[in-house]
């Protein structure tokens, strides 16, 4: 049997979160991925970073109609010897072509293997609160497309039968054909008064659900500006949304949020966020990199002997020591029995990530706590810092009043902004409404990289700032921009919280 070369792989609705795990596997393995343009760039990221990544609307002469180029692409790569993945929105064979594209490899004698995904039928049904059956409402649903104007003659869509369909109706690709597709279903016998939706960016946090009685409903999108992508669903399902939609009912939904984050670090927050309703914008202002000089972290490492206690101030700080023993030919012996300290808990996961547990942490997760903390219990011993190359110094100031400290920069933290133009732009529309600010340096790199409009509009709380501690609070002030909301515990979750009262305080008006 032979191994499949091309991966056709439904990438679901738009929410990274519904993304197959069979699909992940495939990208894990691509070595190439030509994906639509409606998927979402963050599912790219589950491809190596040597994958070539492919927008089908970018190869040459490409055009709707001519397929056959997507075909070639794919067929020359697997002919090389590559590991093709073909991402679609939604599930590749739901209006997805996949047919065609089968066909094509199976004649051109390359394996193959289809990946379904969430189509958006399913995603809007879920994320707007429209169950597509009910038992007491549809036993059936169909998937329509909505593509083909409804008044060009030779239609392959028998509009009599729709109108008489006993159940649920959905129809892909209709945004622009609305008028004519609710007049032929109103001109067959369907009644004016059905419970009509259509449904834009279903599963994400800009989506958008307009509800009306079917012949009202083209009235409504246009009121509403609703454009592609976007489904119509009809039926009387669609009275249900009252008890079954939830995701609009979230905190964070259709709020824009901006993560600024290292990239290597933001994951995590985006994800968090989208699960709350947001729409994560992500603009890194700073970047981990290896310190300049590692020979003074070598030493420290081979005479770790003589320290009592080692300290971490950040999750990165663990990360890189770590794989600098492992690096230089050494492992977790060699930390042997000195005790280990930490700032917070998210420092404290890196550590049990390499199996270690800390013997410290302090009750608020700061310096000044660590601190006196340590001062307690480390009087009179030798204390190793690991640590960024900036940053503030309180720890090692206050604790060499008591202990013997010696502080090595395990990484080296640098402001780069890596601006994507569209998230500038969404700060200056005004798509942006919050910015989470997770460390001084950052908030500072961000003062440093924005232009006037955006600046105004921080400095008027348009965009509401939202920190991680009371001491990023303050260097956000010293820049002359307010603080709508702080942490009260300094981790990303406490950001989240803090995130959180915030716009649920504005929702009612404070
Ligand atoms: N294979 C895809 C459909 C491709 S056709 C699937 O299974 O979902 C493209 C149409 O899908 C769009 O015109 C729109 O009608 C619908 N669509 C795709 N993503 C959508 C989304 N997030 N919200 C609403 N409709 C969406």
């Amino acid at each position: 049997m032979k191994e499949p070369q091309v991966f056709l792989v439904g990438a679901g609705p738009g929410n990274p979160g519904l993304l197959t795990l069979r699909a992940v596997e495939c990208l894990r393995r691509a070595d190439l991925v030509l994906y639509d343009r409606l998927v979402p760039p963050a599912l790219l990221d589950h491809a190596p970073r040597s994958a070539e990544r492919v927008c089908v609307a970018d190869l040459a002469r490409h055009h709707p109609e001519r397929v056959p180029v997507i075909h070639e692409a794919m067929i020359a790569a697997a002919r090389a010897g590559k590991c093709v993945v073909r991402l679609k929105g939604g599930d590749p064979c739901v209006f997805g072509r996949a047919g065609e594209e089968a066909e094509a490899l199976c004649q051109a004698g390359v394996a193959f293997e289809i990946v379904p995904g969430v189509t958006a039928a399913l995603g809007a049904a879920a994320y707007a609160g429209i169950p597509l059956t009910h038992r007491c409402h549809a036993s059936a649903v169909a998937f329509v497309t909505g593509h083909e104007s409804p008044a060009k003659t030779g239609s392959g869509i028998d509009w009599p039968a729709l109108a008489h369909f006993p159940g649920t109706l959905v129809f892909y690709m209709g945004a622009s054909h609305l008028d004519e597709i609710v007049a032929s279903l109103l001109a067959q016998g369907k009644a004016p008064d059905t419970p009509a939706a259509v449904v834009r960016q279903a599963t994400l946090g800009c989506q958008r659900t307009v509800t009306a009685a079917l012949a009202d409903l083209p009235a409504a999108a246009r009121a509403a500006g609703i454009e592609a992508p976007a489904l119509t669903i009809v039926g009387p399902v669609v009275g249900l949304r009252e008890s079954a939609g939830w995701f609009e009912r979230l905190p964070l939904f259709g709020r824009g949020v901006l993560v600024t984050r290292p990239r290597h670090q933001a994951a995590e927050m985006t994800s968090r966020l989208e699960q709350l309703g947001a729409v994560p914008y992500l603009l890194p202002t700073v970047e981990v990199r290896e310190p300049d000089d590692w020979a003074p972290v070598d030493a420290a490492l081979s005479d770790l002997g003589r320290y009592q206690w080692l300290v971490f101030t950040s999750s990165n700080g663990v990360h890189a020591l770590i794989q600098r023993l492992l690096q230089t030919g050494r492992d977790l012996r060699a930390l042997g029995s000195i005790r280990l300290a930490v700032i917070g808990p998210s420092t404290a996961a890196a550590l049990r990530s390499h199996l270690l547990v800390p013997d410290f942490m302090p009750a608020s997760y700061n310096s000044e706590a660590l601190a006196a903390g340590l001062a307690e219990r480390a009087a009179g011993q030798r204390v190793l810092l690991a640590r960024a190359d900036r940053g503030r110094d309180v720890l090692r100031q206050e604790l060499a009043a008591v202990a013997t400290v010696d502080q090595v920069a395990v990484y080296s933290q640098v402001d780069r902004v890596d601006a994507d133009p569209a998230v500038l732009d969404a700060l200056r529309r005004g798509d942006v409404h919050f910015i989470t600010l997770t460390s001084s340096n950052i908030a500072r790199s961000l003062g440093r990289v924005v232009d006037e409009p955006i600046r105004e509009r921080i400095g008027s709380g348009a965009v509401k700032l939202v920190t991680i501690s009371a001491v990023t609070s303050q260097d956000v002030r010293a820049l002359g921009w307010p603080v709508a909301a702080e942490a009260k515990e300094a981790t990303v979750e406490g950001v989240l919280t803090a995130l959180v009262a915030l716009a649920e305080g504005e929702k009612r008006g404070e």
